[in-house]
Formats: structure tokens, C-alpha cells, sequence
């Protein structure tokens, strides 16, 4: 977001606001009462006991800060240092041993591919080691669809991989991020979290990376997935309801730390009145396949079906919707067998981008591709 950056800082004022509101309860309730809900202070055998998280710090609006505390939509993102953000949710002590490393300091719609895998090997890296339980990102929540789905397909550990960002600055009114920094600690050092698959921890919900989406440009309840939340997060304690019914981690067939680029894959998006020209200026851009993000169930225009057939001598055509969900069919509305196109199943163009991405890391075969499209 932008506005003015000499009004900027980057002063935490949850810290200020606790105080205050502890300064009142202390004036409130009587020191018996206090004395008695004190939390206790953990035994050292406890503290060994509890699970050493990591959490990579990547930017975003979790670590972006406003002029006022009534900026809940105008702020800088990507501000503050992942060892602040920590340390502003000390609640988190409580459930784990937590440590920050910085990676990135960008909003989530700068990440590219190079990105997304600089990431993603880290976090392979980190859980290959016997002291990290689980890893945690803070990561902007425009793309935390995209890299969380990444990872969720290329990473090869059971152990939980928590990714979570807010829709708030940490200076607003409100803010949901540090609710959402505890609840996803809780999540990471729960031992029902291993072997779900990346999750994305968001407003109270716990999403499986594979379906999660957002939805709307500002709510706090923004992050939606169309099959269900796999669970909640109640009062400290995670309660999952669905489990995971396509293969994620462990059981697909791509491994982060065999890939080291990922091939160029377009996202095309329809509309009314589209410009042929633009469609196939995308295929001279040395793409390996094209996303046709077509209107409704992956419809293309009369007067877009040469110019796609053009693109399909230079790159692999798939057809997607614009929609946001369904599934395409295949020769349903369109002849895809007789131009040898293909269809996306159910992801989105953005996820569907991905997908064929790693599936062009195995094979260049169309047939082939559809099938790891269904698959996962
Ligand atoms: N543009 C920000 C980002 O994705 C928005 C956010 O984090 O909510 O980094």
C-alpha cells in the first residue's frame, strides 16, 4: 500500500496498548484474583519439552506498519523484523521455542519463482534438521496462495509447515496479526499438524495450502477454500473436522531440492472485447505453457480460437477458469482433443500456473500433464 513515508513508523503500538489495558485490570480486580490467574512459570523440564519452531520472516502487511492506528487499509508493508514481530506475542513462549530468521522483506506481490524457491529450500533445508519441529512463515497475504501452495507440493516432510500473514498492519485497531501469529504457533507445535500438508493459518481457520484463496481485497475473513477450513483453532487448540484428500510433501512426485528454476508458465486472463495481438504476443515470450483463464467454464471467444490455436504451435495451451472455481471440462464447450489443449480440473489459473510449472519439470507430454493436473 502507499501514502506518505515521512508519516511512517514502525513502532509496535500493541506493546503500548497491552499496558494500558493490564494497567486498568490491575486497577480493577482485586491482587488475590490477580495473584491467582497469574500464568505459572514453566519448569525448566516443560521447557524442554516444548517444540523448537522456526519462524522465516518474509514481509508483508504482518509486517507493515501505519501512520495511525485507525490505518487499517493505508500502510507501508513490509517494515518490521520477523525478532520484532516475535517478540510482540510473547504469548507464543507459552507453546514453543520460537526463532526468527529474516529471509525476505517484500510484499507478496513481488515474489517470482527465484523467490518462491530461495524460500522454499530454506524451509527444506530447516526441516531436515532434528532440532526444528516446524517451520512458520509470515508471508503477505496477496500470494500466500501461491508459495504456500509450492510448498505444499514439493516439500518432503511430515513435519507442520504453518504459513500466516494479516490483513491488518500491526499498528492498527484490531490488528489480526498477532492472534493469527499465536494461533499458527499453536497449529506448527501441535502434533495433529503432521503429515496435513502445508497449512495456512488465518482468522481462527486452519486452510489446507491446496485450497486455500483469497477472497476479498480487505475483510480479516478474507481467506476462504472451497472444499472447507480443515479445522479451527479454539482457546489455544487446534481441532481439525477434514483431512487432506489429494497427495501433498511426502507423497508427490517433485522435490524442492532437485528443482532449481521453474519453466515459464503465463497466466492469460479473458474479458469482453479482448485484443488477439496481446494473446499471441504472450507466446513470443518464451513461455513453455500458457494458462488461458477463459470466461466461465474455460470458454474461449470465436474470435480467440485461432489466435489460441496459434499459441498452441509455440507452447502446451491450458484451459483455465476465470471464474475462481469449478471444473473446466474437457470437450465439453471446446474441442480440446482436436487442438490438443488441455484442462486445469479445479485450481485456479494462479495454483494451475504453478502445477504445470512442476509438471513441465517431469514431462512435456500433454496427456501427462492433465493427469498431474487432476491428480493434485
Ligand atoms: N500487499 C500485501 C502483501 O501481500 C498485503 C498483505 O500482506 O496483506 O504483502
Amino acid at each position: 500500500m502507499t501514502g506518505s513515508p515521512t508519516k511512517r513508523s514502525v513502532t509496535n503500538v500493541r506493546p503500548v496498548i497491552l499496558a494500558a489495558f493490564a494497567a486498568c485490570l490491575a486497577l480493577a480486580v482485586p491482587a488475590h484474583v490477580q495473584a491467582q490467574e497469574a500464568p505459572a512459570k514453566p519448569e525448566a523440564a516443560t521447557e524442554a519439552k516444548k517444540p523448537n519452531i522456526v519462524i522465516i520472516g518474509t514481509g508483508g502487511t504482518i509486517a507493515g506498519a501505519g501512520a495511525s492506528t485507525v490505518n487499517t487499509g493505508d500502510y507501508d508493508s513490509a517494515k518490521v523484523a520477523v525478532d520484532k514481530i516475535i517478540a510482540g506475542v510473547p504469548e507464543m513462549k507459552s507453546v514453543a521455542n520460537i526463532r526468527g530468521e529474516q529471509i525476505f522483506q517484500i510484499g507478496s506481490e513481488s515474489y517470482n519463482d527465484e523467490r518462491m524457491l530461495k524460500l522454499a529450500k530454506r524451509v527444506s533445508e530447516l526441516l531436515k534438521q532434528p532440532d526444528v519441529d516446524a517451520v512458520m512463515i509470515t508471508h503477505g497475504t496477496d500470494t500466500i496462495e501461491e508459495t504456500s501452495y509450492l510448498l505444499n507440493l514439493t516439500l518432503k516432510s511430515d513435519k507442520p509447515v504453518v504459513v500466516i500473514g494479516a490483513m491488518r498492519p500491526g499498528t492498527a485497531l484490531s490488528a489480526d496479526g498477532p492472534l493469527n501469529l499465536y494461533n499458527a504457533a499453536v497449529v506448527a507445535a501441535s502434533p495433529e499438524s503432521k503429515g496435513k500438508g502445508v497449512l495456512v493459518v488465518m482468522n481462527d481457520e486452519i486452510h489446507s495450502a491446496r485450497d486455500v484463496a483469497k477472497t476479498n481485497a480487505l475483510k480479516v475473513e478474507t481467506f476462504k477454500s472451497l472444499y472447507g477450513p480443515l479445522g479451527v483453532v479454539v482457546e489455544s487448540k487446534p481441532y481439525y473436522y477434514r483431512l487432506p484428500a489429494r497427495p501433498h510433501t511426502t507423497a508427490t512426485e517433485f522435490d524442492i531440492d532437485t528443482i532449481d528454476a521453474l519453466p515459464k508458465v503465463d497466466v492469460f486472463y479473458a474479458h469482453t472485447s479482448m485484443d488477439p495481438g496481446i494473446l499471441t504476443a504472450i507466446a513470443d515470450r518464451g513461455g513453455k505453457a500458457l494458462i488461458y483463464a477463459g470466461t466461465g467454464n474455460g470458454s474461449v471467444a470465436d474470435y480467440m480460437e485461432e489466435p489460441l490455436k496459434e499459441v498452441r504451435k509455440k507452447e502446451i495451451v491450458v484451459r483455465a477458469t476465470r471464474t475462481g472455481s469449478g471444473q473446466v471440462v474437457r470437450n465439453g464447450e471446446e474441442k480440446d482433443d482436436e487442438n490438443d489443449w488441455i484442462v486445469t480440473a479445479d485450481q485456479t489459473p494462479q495454483k494451475a500456473r504453478l502445477l504445470v510449472s512442476l509438471a513441465l519439470t517431469k514431462t512435456q507430454d500433454t496427456k501427462e500433464i492433465e493427469k498431474i493436473l487432476y491428480k493434485y
